[in-house]
């Protein structure tokens, strides 16, 4: 059964966050021959459009408006749904990311459609689309369809590859204008923390540390790992909670999802509200100085020992490299 899908690109600082592209993919997956179309919403974003076309949308809308400079549920819901209404599309795909997690429920909510949340994977069987999503903390997987009305779903950031970039892919580009008013919520300003570097949730390596790591600056130590591998910085919530770094960096069940390619835990026992956040991770290497510590069990390579002796050792070989 062909499909048309919509999916909504998520832009950060003037630039498409991964998970457009791996959505734009989840959707050609299933789509079945039909259009896969890709929506863009924001101010002066137009010029983005091809990029779109160049990771696989059949098709490109965008909606340009000065309240939708910055992210607002208001603001995007308003645009979002109009655009639905008038592409009908048999299903709206986003990224699982701070903005598709406080937007999707919105949609379903006023479409009085089913959402599924988080998705890994996705195939389709016939009428049917079914979704792959992680369940209890990651501990088991559950399959879920949507078996009536528009499919509403979210992806998780590094779960499907992107196509590769193609620029002789074509596609109309169309702009559209949308109405969007009453807003209760205005943006007047953003206050950014300055942790720059790589962001967690799309990174392909994580140096994370735990308590085990004692202070703010133990965790210095950490950015200079990170820096040498060009990986992204993250922490348990026990490292956050002692204020060794912002919370902003925490990875778990009420923290930050990541599932890079390298997961490199430092002074993290392995609390099941962790793991929770990053056990996705493709390889996992752990250093404890408890051989009994539960990261252990997770982990694809293990080092017992004091991590302010093998954090050097570390930096000292990979600067090699
Ligand atoms: P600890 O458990 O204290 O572990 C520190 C580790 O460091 C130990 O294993 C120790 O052996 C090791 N260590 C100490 N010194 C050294 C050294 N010099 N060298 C090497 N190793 C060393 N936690 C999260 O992380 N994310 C969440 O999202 C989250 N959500 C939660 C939600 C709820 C509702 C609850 C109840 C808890 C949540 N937690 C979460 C907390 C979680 O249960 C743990 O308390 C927390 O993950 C522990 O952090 P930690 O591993 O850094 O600290």
């Amino acid at each position: 059964m062909a499909r048309k899908i919509l999916v909504l690109a998520d832009i950060r600082d003037n630039s498409f966050r991964n998970v457009s592209f791996e959505a734009i993919a989840a959707a050609k997956k299933v789509a079945s021959g039909g259009e896969v179309l890709s929506v863009l919403l924001g101010e002066n974003v137009s010029g983005l459009a091809t990029e779109l076309i160049y990771y696989g949308a059949d098709r490109v809308v965008t909606v340009e408006n000065s309240s939708l400079k910055d992210y607002t549920s208001d603001a995007f819901s308003q645009a979002l749904l109009q655009v639905i209404h008038s592409e009908t599309p048999d299903a709206v795909f986003m990224g699982h990311t701070a903005v598709g997690k406080d937007l999707a429920p919105r949609i379903a909510m006023k479409k009085q459609a089913g959402l599924i949340s988080d998705a890994i994977d996705l195939e389709a069987v016939g009428e049917e689309v079914i979704f792959t999503r992680p369940i209890y903390s990651g501990k088991a997987f559950e399959k879920k369809v949507i078996s009536e009305g528009i499919i509403l779903a979210t992806i998780r950031p590094n779960n499907i590859a992107p196509l590769e970039k193609d620029e002789s892919r074509t596609g109309e580009v169309t702009a559209v204008s949308v109405d969007i008013k009453d807003l209760r919520t205005i943006i007047k300003e953003i206050v950014r923390k300055s942790t720059g570097g790589v962001d967690l949730s799309e990174a392909k390596i994580v140096v994370a540390g735990g308590r085990g790591v004692k202070s703010e600056e133990g965790f210095n130590k950490l950015n200079e790992l990170a820096e040498v591998l060009g990986a992204a910085v993250g922490a348990s919530r026990g490292a956050c909670d002692a204020e060794y770094c912002d919370y902003s960096l925490q990875i778990g069940q009420t923290g930050k999802v990541v599932t890079p390619d390298l997961y490199i835990a430092l002074g993290i026992s392995g609390a099941i509200q962790h793991v929770a956040g990053m056990s996705n991770s493709k390889c996992i290497v752990a250093v404890n100085k408890d051989p009994e510590a539960t990261i252990f069990t997770i982990a694809d390579y293990g080092i017992v020992g004091d991590l302010f002796e093998v954090l050097p050792l570390l930096i000292e070989e990979f600067k090699k490299e």
